[in-house]
């Protein structure tokens, strides 16, 4: 594992690069092992709805590490295949963030805290 939890400046918990991480790598593998249908996915407490990711009409709910993985608008991964790719170098240390309006799950709307100059505020 190239990645560990703790305490984010962002929000709670989030993911850091434990060595250093290229361009290109795949930082995160998810673990698809709970996926929910639509029906169920609106029924999960709101809470836990940001640890859903919705990916080819499924609702996956994310486990430890990915779900403890920040928002950011200039995030430094990208989704892949059942993964985050590292979209520039990530020096060991820095927070691993993505950029959840992308993955576009339909009824969740948070207010974003990355502190980023290109913030969209509401994502
Ligand atoms: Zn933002």
């Amino acid at each position: 594992m190239s990645v560990i939890v703790k305490d984010s400046k962002i929000q709670g918990k989030g993911v850091f690069a434990d060595r250093d991480l290229k361009k290109g790598e795949i930082v995160l593998k998810w673990d698809t092992s709970i996926i929910l249908t639509e029906k169920e996915a609106k029924k999960i407490p709101k809470r836990y709805k940001k640890y859903l990711v919705f990916f080819n009409g499924k609702y996956i709910f994310a486990q430890s590490p990915e779900k403890y993985l920040n928002h950011s608008c200039e995030p430094n991964t990208k989704e892949g295949k059942l993964c985050d790719i590292a979209i520039r170098d990530i020096k060991k240390g820095e927070e691993i963030t993505t950029d959840y309006s992308i993955d576009a799950i339909p009824h969740i709307k948070m207010k974003c805290a990355c502190k980023s100059k290109k913030c969209k505020k509401i994502i």
